[in-house]
């Protein structure tokens, strides 16, 4: 059995072990301070023998180190190679480790709730509270009490136990998943539970504990939080986004809402101005098209996205019978439209030109369209569609 020393020191950086055994890149030593990947976190990283270690897990009471498959190969089985762990990943999950007891030992403590489930992400971390009903304010609570927790700087202490029996005189949180060789991790009137992760030896080294986040989750509420350095990070950057936003709004940071509903109002009001212009266009446009003797209408606009080109189809097909083919010269866009008896199949004439003429688009009988790469293509198809309108029309004795 690999010999833990994290269990009894968790800022043990670096030791000497032996190699007792090798599988594959997997290697196994007398002792380790490599922490591996377990109860919902990933495992330590760093080096053995200047060798990078892409992950420590466990397998039957033994820790495997995995090397790339170039590196095990150099090593041999009574091999001594210096470890070191990488110490900033390590403090950043004791940190976040032990804030997850903090939070979870209060909304025990404080709402009789519990954690069912906990997971430390290489950016988050998140627990799940078995209840639906978590309000802000109990939120807001749970974090203020568990930033006390970190304020009181109270010691965390590490009893090892040898059986279940001997646990339950301690007031564990959760029910105990060993029975034999228990780790009891407590946070004096915080906090109780069984755990083998590394943590840290007081609670003012977790810096500060902040929620980030909740959602719904299989009749829960998953939380999301961040401590120490992350949580530093995060304000970090959101206090960037924020102030640049400010700027772009020339407000100060706590008006910004204000600023934004604001700008949200503008906009509104533009697009229905906007709105109202393309009505405008529409009109005068649909009656320029109609005012034109012909049996098919077909206009082409200067200015105009599809939606302008549709209001002058709608109109022209709400008040005239005759084909309509609209197109925008801006937009390279045509629509093709009638509300008659269906004499023209606008859709066969797009599937039968269009992609010869480099252009998108389909449609039905009654209403096509097309887009095209340039104003020239554009311009030849609809010169195709027209003609094939009217050849309808001639056959129909139109
Ligand atoms: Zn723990």
């Amino acid at each position: 059995m690999t010999e833990r020393l994290y269990n009894s020191d968790a800022y043990l950086k670096t030791v000497t072990a032996k190699v007792t055994g090798k599988e594959g890149e997997f290697l196994i030593f007398d002792r380790t301070v490599f922490a591996p990947d377990s109860g919902g976190q990933n495992s330590d990283l760093g080096t053995v023998g200047g060798m990078k270690v892409l992950l420590a897990t466990e397998r039957d009471g033994e820790i495997l180190h995995q090397l790339s498959r170039e590196d095990a190969e150099g090593v041999s089985v009574g091999d001594e190679l210096l470890m070191e762990i990488d110490w900033e990943r390590r403090f950043d999950h004791m940190q976040n480790h032990i804030g997850e007891h903090i939070l979870s030992g209060l909304f025990k403590s404080e709402y009789d709730l519990d954690n069912k489930g906990f997971r430390l992400g290489e950016d988050v971390g998140t627990f799940d509270i078995d209840s639906r009903e978590i309000t802000q304010e109990m939120l807001d609570r749970i974090e203020e009490l568990a930033n006390d927790v970190v304020y009181r700087s109270l010691p965390v202490q590490i009893t090892m136990v040898k059986d279940a029996e001997e646990a339950k005189k301690y007031p564990l949180r959760k029910e105990l998943k060993a029975d034999e060789d228990i780790i009891i991790v407590s946070i004096p009137g915080v906090d109780c539970v069984a755990c083998c992760c590394p943590h840290p030896s007081d609670t003012s080294q977790v810096g500060i504990i902040k929620i980030t986040g909740t959602e719904k989750y299989k009749g829960m509420t998953r939380i999301s939080f961040k401590c120490g350095k992350r949580a530093l990070m995060d304000y970090r950057q959101k206090h960037r986004v924020i102030s640049m936003l400010a700027e772009k709004f020339s407000a100060d940071e706590f008006s910004l809402p204000e600023k934004v509903a604001a700008a949200d109002r503008k906009n509104d009001e533009m697009h229905r101005e906007l709105n109202r212009m393309k009505g405008i266009v529409a009109d005068i446009e649909s009656a320029r098209l109609m005012a034109v003797e012909s049996p098919v209408i077909a206009g082409e606009l200067a200015e105009g996205d599809m939606d302008v080109v549709r209001r002058v189809s709608r109109k022209i097909t709400d008040n005239d019978s005759r084909p309509a083919i609209v197109s925008s010269a801006s937009d390279c866009c045509v629509l093709l439209a009638f509300s008659g008896e269906a004499k023209v199949d606008f859709g066969a004439v797009v599937k039968a030109h269009a992609a010869a003429l480099g252009g998108k688009g389909g449609g039905k009988p009654g209403s096509a369209q097309a887009f095209f790469g340039d104003v020239e293509s554009m311009r030849s198809f609809v010169k195709i569609a027209v003609e094939e309108a009217e050849r309808s029309l001639q056959v129909f004795g139109i």
